[in-house]
């Protein structure tokens, strides 16, 4: 079952997600705000599995931007779409590529300690230095 679809900007990148999210939050972190030229990103988790590319797989490019992380974004309009983690078999979506609103809003703020100046938290949520811590 189809819950939530998404796309690049061009829309040669087609994607489509089986489940919920699992946990969702703002990332302040420098690499989130260099490779999306704004704030930062808002992403959520789901299983690898539960997300499937439905169109233009061939324009997907991956960038491998550290142990944990590899970002894939459309090669055509550069749109950043998600990112594959090594470690937990999750994706992580970038949530301003999806097509309609997810149920699970963002639940949390993390790298805070990396966030620039420019940028104000105006809201209530739990912020986090780095990561919220594992329990
Ligand atoms: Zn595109
Ligand atoms: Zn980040």
């Amino acid at each position: 079952m189809t819950i939530n679809t998404g796309s690049c900007l061009c829309k040669r990148v087609e994607f489509c997600l089986h489940g919920e999210f699992l946990y969702a939050g703002y990332c302040h972190c420098s690499m989130c705000r260099k490779s999306s030229g704004g704030a930062g990103t808002v992403v959520g988790g789901i299983q690898k599995e539960k997300m499937s590319i439905t169109k233009g797989g061939e324009y997907i490019k991956r960038f491998y931007r550290s142990n944990e992380t590899t970002s894939c974004f459309c090669s055509h309009c550069g749109s950043m779409l998600y990112g594959v983690k090594s470690s937990s078999g999750m994706v992580h979506i970038r949530y301003g590529a999806l097509n309609k609103s997810p149920k699970l809003l963002p639940q949390a703020h993390m790298y805070v300690s990396s966030k620039p100046d420019w940028y104000k938290i105006l809201d209530s949520l739990p912020q986090f230095a780095e990561l919220p811590p594992q329990t």
